[in-house]
């Protein structure tokens, strides 16, 4: 069995004592005995003092982002190896970062390759747009998603992957639960063919998109779907630890 994994993307949300008050209340109600690792990831600011009060606990830390360089004339960007003081996890190929940022698939690979280096576990996200879905091209930008993303990656390890429908992200609308698991099921045989079934059995697929206290069971109902990266239901801690509570009855 995969490991289940929830995941809080707090984006550009939270002043360092605001997320050091969402820290403390999710630590405060988060279940006691769980399988389910939950990851957060605050702003880059916010990550020491997150580091310092998620010590001794569960809760693991993650930065939203990294550079692939290890330092240098990149002004306003943060390193692999900065974080690593930090946190054990980075989120890679958001589609915020993407689409936003103009983010490639290359640069993707580039972040990819050095955070495995560098020790941090990376999250990452894949996921079609609404006009491509409309097209029937799901499949097909997820397939170059991945290949591109994964180049020359010769061991999954301990990656994992977040299917993230760019349309059902921060709109309320999430993919239904059988969509999910389809394309997380599809996700999972295109690193098979990568990486080989065996290896890629247990690496988590998450799902991503308007995952709420509301649906989360039914998504984590499906085989292939092994936990969820949620960002708006994850800025208020008795929504959050909600879903860690779903996610650990299930688990
Ligand atoms: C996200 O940004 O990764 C995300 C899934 O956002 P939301 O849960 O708000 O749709």
């Amino acid at each position: 069995m995969s490991e289940t994994v929830v995941a809080a993307n707090w984006k550009m949300n939270k002043t360092v004592s605001e997320s050091d008050y969402l820290i403390t209340e999710i630590l405060k109600n988060i279940p006691p005995v769980s399988s389910v690792t939950c990851v957060v990831f605050p702003p880059f600011l916010s990550i020491p003092s997150a580091s310092r009060l998620i010590r001794n606990t569960s809760v693991k830390l993650g930065a939203q982002n990294m550079h692939s360089a290890q330092n240098g004339a990149f002004t306003g960007e943060v390193s692999a190896a900065m974080l690593q003081d930090f946190c054990s996890y980075v989120l890679l190929g958001h589609s915020e970062r993407r689409l936003l940022f103009g983010e490639t698939h290359e640069f993707v690979n580039e972040k990819l390759s050095v955070s495995i280096a560098c020790g941090l576990r990376p999250i990452v996200c894949v996921g079609e747009q609404s006009l491509d879905r409309q097209n029937g091209l799901t499949e097909n930008v997820i397939r170059n998603q991945i290949k591109s993303s994964f180049r020359n990656i010769t061991d999954i390890g301990n990656i994992i992957v977040a299917y993230e429908p760019v349309w059902a992200i921060g709109t309320g609308t999430a993919a239904s639960p059988d969509d999910a698991e389809n394309i997380n099921k599809f996700i999972r045989d295109e690193l098979g063919s990568i990486f080989g079934t065996e290896q890629v059995s247990k690496t988590p697929i998450l799902y991503g998109g308007s995952v709420t206290e509301d649906n989360i069971a039914d998504f984590l109902g499906k085989p292939n779907v092994n936990g969820a990266l949620i960002g708006g239901a994850s800025l208020n801690s008795e929504g959050f630890t909600e879903i860690l509570r779903i996610a650990s009855d299930l688990t």
